[in-house]
């Protein structure tokens, strides 16, 4: 690839100002590019030409506006130190791990589409079985038929391939309730639980005077038959729920002889059955017999945790290694699956992936990245204290993704047509990257007549077009004028003059913006119709995801500056 010298000592000069505070000698930048490429030594005069401008521009910046030039055309080297950060991003070793690896496990309730929350565990579980190698199970954990819609599955299933785990194999929890019935029989048998049939309140009143219910002296053979009798349909909902024997007298009221499985009358999408085992029993009973090895989960689950050790017991099974991460809170967007449903009745959000929730989808819509998610998440780690979750590291993160690959773009909001007088007709040479001149360049026609950012315009005697030339704004009998003011980039920076996104006529294609807090109306170039799907930059304005593309013109998901 032939490189541009300008680029290249721009590239350079700016690394070793942004870094060392000053500009760099001449020979030292120039000696770089004879260095790297020889076939410019015999034009030495004509490069050392084009390199005292560039030093000159350069001197002529603040340490600030150097570091943004420098993002904008090499963002890799201005963040190079982060990415040092990155590569040692890690997590604590964990306990007693196999010479198989390890056998961990992520288990959403399909309740909706899954959410940021939800992409901590995802992606801790995940780090562990990609560091020592081993299985990831997916469980869905759909025993309560009441929560579970039928599209919540496929969205699930969506989300994680979206997420990327490495998801060795999945289980539905209902399939598995043959095995939970054998497993409550062994713990009716063995005397350790019983099937209760107090109505709850009645229950909670004698639990809480640590007095026992009537019910837990009842023998195996009774137990057994009530338990049959649940599994027949005798007993409607909330007649009959199986208890285990904790102890009446503990300390926590919560362990307390809490229930096993519940009578659920709402059909279940994917089984006949009426009898539900609750969590703590499933889960104790597929974390064993998957071989889960250790399970990384949030601190809302410690007190399960707990209850989880009568059962282990009882089966003399030992418990897989448990780590619990502390909460983490998640301002800005909503979160709450009740929430979220109605809202989407209710017409106020336009479906799971509306731009105000934060779901998965919604956030993917805005052009965030899975491994911008998936690096902030290891970030912020398996702690246990709470935190409260940055989206500005999150775009941060899915800044360094998307950075390199986005093309840039003008997008003009609130345009207003503007005549420059005494201009020439000039066709204007911009980068799709400023980093990567083998992508091209967008052509853009001027012919006398531009669209420029409203409020760009406002006070200020001159503005810089962007890779066009500048323009003295002027005040005729009330009327703004504008005039041209020649090309140069020095006089723009002496004057402090704002250099601004413009389109010629011939560019204009409706654009809206959309952003968590509202909707910003433009042009845009014609170019961005075929970034369907893509993330690209809008300049000055921030990155965006593109939407939709029809004849009536392109949505675009606002991401983040
Ligand atoms: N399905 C449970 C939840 O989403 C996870 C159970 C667990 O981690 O043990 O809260």
């Amino acid at each position: 690839m032939s490189v541009d010298p300008k680029q290249f000592f721009y590239i350079h000069a700016l690394e070793n100002a942004v870094e060392h505070e000053n500009v760099p000698k001449a020979g030292a930048v120039l000696g770089l590019l004879m260095g790297k490429h020889p076939e410019f030594r015999s034009r030495a005069k004509e490069m050392s030409a084009i390199l005292n401008e560039v030093l000159q521009e350069i001197d002529g910046m603040t340490p600030a506006e150097r570091r943004e030039k420098l993002a904008e055309m090499a963002p890799e080297l201005l963040d190079q130190k982060k990415e040092k950060k990155t590569k040692e991003r890690g997590l604590r070793d964990l306990k007693n791990v196999g010479k198989d690896g390890v056998v961990m496990r992520f288990a959403p309730n399909p309740s909706g589409p899954l959410h940021i929350g939800h992409a901590r565990a995802a992606y801790l579980n995940d780090y562990y079985v990609r560091k020592y190698g081993g299985r990831y199970v997916l469980r869905i954990e759909d025993t309560d038929a009441r929560r579970v819609q039928p599209e919540n599955y496929g969205m699930i299933l969506e989300d994680i391939e979206w997420l990327g785990l490495k998801i060795s194999e999945i289980v539905y929890q209902s399939d598995r309730l043959d095995i939970y019935y054998t497993y409550c029989r062994k713990l009716l048998e063995s005397g350790n639980a019983y099937v209760c049939t107090c109505d709850s309140a009645a229950f909670k009143l004698l639990k809480d005077s640590k007095k026992e219910c009537p019910c837990r002296n009842q023998t195996v053979e009774e137990n057994i038959s009530l338990w049959e009798k649940m599994l027949d349909g005798t007993f409607p909902e909330g007649a009959a729920t199986v208890r285990v024997k904790t102890g009446v007298d503990l300390p926590d009221p919560a362990m307390r002889d809490f229930s096993l499985f519940r009578i659920v009358e709402t059909p279940h999408l994917r089984t006949d059955a009426r009898v539900f085992p609750m969590m703590n029993f499933s889960v104790v009973i597929d974390d064993h017999l998957l071989g889960i090895t250790h399970v990384i989960r949030g601190k809302d689950h410690i007190a399960n945790t707990k209850r989880q050790g009568f059962i282990y017991d009882y089966l003399g099974w030992s418990q897989p290694e448990f780590y619990h991460y502390g909460r983490m809170s998640v301002g800005g967007l909503v979160l709450s699956t009740t929430a979220m449903k109605e809202g989407i009745r209710a017409g106020k959000y336009t479906g799971w992936d509306d731009i105000h929730l934060g779901t998965l989808r919604a956030i993917a819509r805005r052009g965030i990245q899975a491994d911008a998610v998936r690096n902030s998440m290891i970030d912020i780690g398996v702690g246990q204290t709470d935190i409260a979750f940055s989206w500005e590291n999150l775009f941060a993160e899915n800044k360094q993704v998307i950075d390199p690959v986005a093309n840039r773009y003008f997008f003009v909001p609130n345009p207003v047509k503007c005549e420059i007088k005494k201009a020439p007709a000039v066709t204007a040479k911009a980068f799709l990257h400023p980093n990567d001149e083998a992508r091209g360049y967008r052509m853009l026609d001027f012919k006398g007549t531009l669209y420029a950012p409203e409020e760009e315009l406002a006070d200020v005697p001159m503005v810089r077009f962007k890779d066009l030339f500048n323009v003295r704004i002027g005040d005729t009998n009330g009327e703004r004028v504008f005039e041209y003011a020649g090309t140069s980039l020095e006089e723009a920076r002496k004057e402090k003059s704002p250099i601004i996104q413009w389109l010629p006529e011939s560019e204009k294609v409706k654009c809206i913006l959309l952003t968590p807090e509202g909707k910003q109306e433009g042009l845009c170039e014609i170019l961005v119709r075929d970034e369907l799907d893509k993330v690209v930059q809008f300049e000055r304005v921030g990155f965006a995801r593109i939407d939709s593309v029809s004849d009536s013109g392109i949505v675009a998901y606002f991401a983040h500056r």
